[in-house]
């Protein structure tokens, strides 16, 4: 019997094609080719091969790529993937692939070394070759003459004369072999424990998820090092992927990997070099890159034999990519360690609700890890009642926060200034008739950025220079701005204490990555006395002087209606409060509050996150949010509000009906329109027991609207605006 080959394209087309396997060609599953594709030549990947009756008259694939297939635990994931998305499978495997370079073996260099023997006529042009070859590393034809200052015929006559010889070096090298068996840093007692529980289970093999639940400053690094070693001996191909929020940022963090490994890992995110990311990606596919660090894409990187999945600060909301493929990269680790038989450690000191409960009903291994290393001591963390300590009309830091501030910085320590939001002043509204500056396109308030003279739309990126009178009566000079951003705290942080050394920490930081990692230096050196940031300073970084973190408004974020608001409020403090005192001096927290009594901040003066997690547990049981149902959002948006009102209403009413589903809407959710399109929402609430996927696919299928209609599904959504 012949063998005909399914081939899935990486394109938003339903199926898997079948085509005939010319003679000769072997094909396995996974295996990249190219085949004809309507009128084109298309690249696809061998999906499935079938028995072939002959019968059909089948096109031929064209074209195998000699680059290692996609391992069948790959394949398998792009699958399930697909369905729990509720994407076709070739839209997952578009994730997947990258360029055909990645597919071909490296580009190379011919490059030149010595061979020792020198050559039997010297000439002036020829000693210098000789002696600059000494002080450079394989360099090319080119590089020596430039360095020698000599034509490249000298080069040439040397390598005739059998003193030079030229060889291959290829443009991408592969990565050097990580060393699990070098000594890492002494663990304490607790850290130690831990990390013989993780490595247990890593050796155990097969799936398994532990979750690593040690508070900030415990030492979780150290203890999933212990995991990653044992991972690499358990297989001499074994491959780990730990997944980092921020990791543009954090450089820190690949030194210590370096330094426990001696060797530098492979790294994957959105900002490297289209070089870098062939490299990197056909080293994985190849099997010979052992340790990936990656933002949330690389659980879509082509692993051949993945041992392990690292999730560290499993809770951060960034994890949740919500443009184009909407997916939650933790989420997506965990099933891919599934199928692949690994085991996954998340880990981090505020964890998610959802991953707490599995945690305690017995489906993850619970690891606490109480204590912090060294000498550290957890921040004392105090409300400041905004009721009895109002600040003056205009004004954000209340008196005992700055009586704190002052003896911070007449002891020498630093202080951190905390407000999650960016700008000068979230409104800016006309005092004489009252209008609101909003952005034309999306009717969102704009945010007024003092220092470029901007007025800022944060959901899309629209900016305006603030004009000099209303748009709205045509006052001059009417404009005001209404509420604290950090630009505005660090403005009156500077007139409480003018002679202190104030800077701003904020994504909107002009200079990228490059200009946040000096910052990061100069605060870590105590060269700045006051920093004031965002959601940005809370993450991972390490001052060692920092003594006081003063939270402007520790309300924020506790309305509106995201279920999990009153967690990431309370995760976020935690964060930033743990940044005080991290050395050998204690720390303190203070937070500025109108809501004392809010559970999330007493349970964090409490220190009792358990108080704080079984409140929220119990609300969320009762309206059976996750984890306890599952929510899925589905998104309509058209041209106009008349169109949208309509589409949404036929796909509401395309709904398939059955057990166990709620669905409300369609709403308007908070931003009615974005880029000039008028958005509706439906929200899904389906019970444990529902296969939400398999109603949402049904549900999908029935969904006929013009292309001018676009219709978003998004599983375990995270965003409510
Ligand atoms: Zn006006």
């Amino acid at each position: 019997m012949k063998v005909c080959a399914s081939i899935l394209f990486p394109l938003p087309l339903p199926e898997a094609f079948d085509y005939a396997v010319p003679e000769g060609m072997d094909l396995s599953i996974g295996d990249h080719v190219v085949a004809p594709l309507g009128k084109r030549e298309a690249r696809g990947v061998v999906w499935d091969l079938k028995s072939d009756d002959g019968k059909r008259a089948l096109k031929t694939v064209s074209q195998r790529y000699d680059a290692a297939g996609l391992s069948h635990t790959t394949v398998r994931f792009v699958d399930w993937a697909a369905r729990y998305l509720v994407q076709p499978p070739g839209i997952v495997l578009r994730t997947i692939l990258r360029g055909e370079d990645s597919l071909m073996p490296s580009p190379t260099d011919t490059v030149y070394r010595l061979t020792g023997r020198p050559p039997a006529r010297m000439t002036p042009a020829r000693e210098k070759v000789l002696d600059a070859m000494q002080a450079l590393e394989a360099p090319t034809a080119a590089e020596i003459a430039r360095e020698a200052g000599v034509s490249s015929g000298v080069i040439k006559g040397l390598v005739d004369a059998g003193a030079l010889e030229s060889f291959d070096l290829p443009k991408d090298p592969p990565f050097p072999d990580p060393d699990p068996d070098r000594p890492g840093l002494d663990l304490s007692e607790l850290q130690a424990g831990a990390a013989d529980t993780l490595k247990r289970l890593v050796r155990a093999g097969g799936f398994q998820c532990a979750l690593l639940d040690g508070v900030t400053g415990s030492g979780k690094t150290e203890v999933y090092f212990e995991a990653i070693g044992e991972a690499l001996k358990s297989a001499a191909n074994g491959q780990v992927l730990v997944l980092l929020p921020e990791i543009a940022l954090t450089q820190s963090i690949l030194k210590r990997f370096t330094d426990r490994f001696g060797a530098e890992p492979a790294v994957w995110h959105s900002g490297l070099p289209p070089k870098e990311r062939r490299r990197v990606w056909r080293e994985i596919n190849e099997g010979r890159a052992r340790i990936v660090i990656g933002a949330r894409s690389s659980v879509f990187l082509p692993f051949r034999n993945l041992r392990l999945a690292v999730v560290d600060e499993e809770h951060d909301p960034t994890y949740k990519q919500s443009d184009g493929l909407i997916y939650q990269a933790r989420d997506l680790a965990v099933a891919r360690a599934k199928i692949d038989g690994a085991a996954v450690v998340l880990a981090s000191a505020t964890p998610s609700l959802e991953s707490l409960v599995n945690a305690r009903s017995g489906r993850y291994v619970h690891v606490p890890l109480p204590a912090r290393v060294g000498t550290a001591v957890l921040p004392q963390i105090e409300t400041i009642d905004l009721r009895q300590h109002a600040p003056p009309a205009g004004r954000w830091l209340s008196d005992p926060m700055v009586a704190a501030m002052k003896e911070t910085l007449a002891a020498g320590e630093q202080v951190l200034l905390f407000l999650n939001r960016r700008g000068y002043a979230p409104l800016v509204l006309c005092r004489d008739c009252g209008h609101r500056m909003t952005a034309p396109d999306t009717q969102t308030m704009l945010v007024e950025h003092r220092f470029t003279g901007m007025l800022v739309c944060h959901l899309t990126g629209f900016s305006m220079p603030k004009p000099d009178v209303c748009p709205n009566c045509g006052a001059r000079d009417s404009l005001t701005s209404v509420g604290p951003g950090v630009e505005r705290i660090a403005e009156e942080a500077a007139a409480h204490f003018p002679d202190a050394t104030i800077e701003l920490f904020s994504s909107d930081m002009t200079g990228g990555a490059e200009a946040i990692r000096q910052l990061v230096g100069r605060m870590e050196r105590g060269e700045i006395d006051i920093l004031v940031g965002t959601q940005i300073a809370a993450k991972g970084h390490n001052f060692p002087h920092l003594t006081l973190v003063g939270v402007v408004d520790a309300d924020l974020g506790l309305a509106g209606g995201d279920p999990r608001a009153g967690e990431r409020t309370y995760q976020t403090l935690v964060q930033v409060a743990g940044r005080a005192g991290r050395a050998d001096r204690p720390g303190r927290a203070l937070l500025q509050t109108h809501d004392p009594e809010h559970d999330a901040i007493a349970a964090l003066v409490a220190g009792d996150r358990d108080a704080f997690l079984d409140v929220e547990r119990a609300s969320r049981e009762m309206l059976q949010l996750p984890p306890y149902g599952r929510l899925a959002s589905v998104m309509i948006s058209a041209q106009s509000e008349d169109r949208v009102e309509k589409a949404a209403a036929e796909v509401a009413r395309c709904a398939p009906m059955a057990d166990g589903i709620t669905i409300w809407g369609p709403a308007e959710p908070r931003y009615g329109v974005i880029r000039g399109r008028w958005r509706r929402r439906l929200l899904v609430r389906a019970e444990r027991s529902v296969d939400l996927s398999a109603y949402l696919s049904a549900w999908r299928a029935r969904v006929k609207q013009p292309p001018s209609v676009r219709v978003t599904f998004d599983v375990e959504p995270y965003s409510f605006v």
